[in-house]
């Protein structure tokens, strides 16, 4: 049986106009575009095709795109940009629910003399803007603020966020990796210094990212080397992969277009109400009001998570608990500790994220086969008598 999967936040399947649109740059087309000669540089003019596509998505000049290797590099290339254009301002701003590409790089700067100022989430997960905008001085030279979360899909208003920031004269970047195919994203429109994009969270492969850096934005680059990506990132240009986004940019548009994410938003929805009203102590992380299409974060009291999702394996179903990066680990995630989710709830927490390849009989599938998973084993959880009933 072909498993069925809701693990898209994790990583989406490579979609096939995709591969197509790909194929052709391992075969015959596998010049360098730095080359003089023009087998070389037929490629250089599918990246600059690929470039204006990915450019159109999020309403960009194709000057104003950068390609790296994956949403972690565009981060990490963001922020330490706009510390070398900021040498003298040592405060820096972030979420407690980043991504660990974002959380991760914070720690680590703060051994380096960086002051790291962490913006609560409430109990919905919902960010105090009052506590970021009150913690921003004349030392601050980055705020960094995820578009939406990847564990729970609550989406973040960083078109306010965005504004208010720039008003003060501070870098705004945004992991916007989660986005892209679900929301609109419009450089035009909000005032966003840098955003970064992954490419397979959009059905193009892995080891392929995007930084969009607004035209004027002092910029540094992370990777130095050859003078690709006009000078902005060296190395040899993931060719076929670059290629990939630029089709799977173009298939994001069109599922804005066409009511694909609508269609996904209800999939996701069936789902959830299948699930809440099917097992009895269940219930939604994060606020409804304001997420993702695709994802939902559901905690089932009692049970441990990575139980769940073994008993979900069996049954071919391909979820996650937390974020990919943080189960193996049987910490509670960062992301549900910060909502301050109950511990009893935040270990029994299970995401699934849908793309538009999910159908109603696979969910159907799931809503069927679930609950006798959580009943059995909550019959072997020495709690759930105890305090649940
Ligand atoms: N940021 C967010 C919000 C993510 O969900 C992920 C991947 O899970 C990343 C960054 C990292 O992206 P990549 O795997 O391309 O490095």
């Amino acid at each position: 049986m072909k498993p069925i999967y809701v693990d898209n936040n994790a990583t989406t399947m490579v979609a096939p106009q995709v591969v197509a649109a790909m194929t052709p740059y391992f075969t015959e087309l596998y010049g360098n575009p730095s080359s003089m000669h023009s087998f070389g540089g037929q490629v250089g003019g599918a990246i600059e095709e690929a470039r204006a596509k990915v450019a159109s998505l999020i309403n960009a000049s194709a000057s104003e795109i950068v390609f790296t290797s994956c949403g972690t590099e565009s981060d990490s290339t963001a922020i330490k940009a706009a510390l070398a254009a900021n040498p003298d301002k040592r405060h820096i701003v972030t979420s407690r629910v980043e991504h660990p590409a974002i959380k991760n790089l914070y720690e680590q700067l703060s051994t380096q003399g960086y002051r790291t100022t962490y913006v609560p989430v409430n109990a919905q997960g919902e960010l105090d803007l009052d506590y970021l905008y009150d913690n921003l001085t004349d030392g601050t030279a980055v705020v960094s603020i995820m578009w939406a979360n990847n564990e729970t899909g609550v989406v973040f208003p960083v078109e306010e966020i965005a504004a208010e920031v720039r008003k003060r004269g501070i870098v705004f970047h945004s992991d916007s990796v989660q986005v892209p195919g679900k929301l609109t994203i419009d450089v035009q429109a909000d005032p966003y210094d840098m955003l970064s994009l992954s490419g397979h969270k959009l059905h193009a492969p892995k080891g392929v990212g995007v930084l969009y850096i607004r035209k004027g934005t002092r910029f540094s680059p992370f990777m130095v080397g050859g003078h690709q990506e006009g000078g902005r990132r060296g190395g040899t240009e993931n060719v076929a992969s670059i290629v990939g986004l630029g089709a799977a940019a173009d298939l994001a548009g069109e599922h804005l277009a066409d009511g694909s994410v609508a269609r996904l938003a209800a999939l996701r929805d069936r789902l959830e109400a299948g699930l809440l009203e099917s097992v009895p102590r269940a219930m939604v992380n994060g606020t409804v009001d304001s997420r993702l299409p695709n994802t939902t974060s559901i905690s089932f009291e009692y049970v441990e998570g990575e139980a769940i999702l073994l008993m979900m394996d069996q049954l071919g179903i391909c979820a996650s608990s937390g974020s990919a990066c943080t189960s193996g680990s049987l910490e509670p995630s960062h992301v549900l500790r910060a909502m301050g989710v109950p511990f009893t709830a935040a270990h029994g927490s299970i995401r699934f994220s849908l793309s538009t390849y999910n159908t109603e009989e696979e969910v159907d599938y799931i809503v069927e086969n679930m609950p006798p998973v959580i009943a059995r084993l909550r019959e072997l959880s020495p709690f759930w008598e105890k305090e649940a009933v």
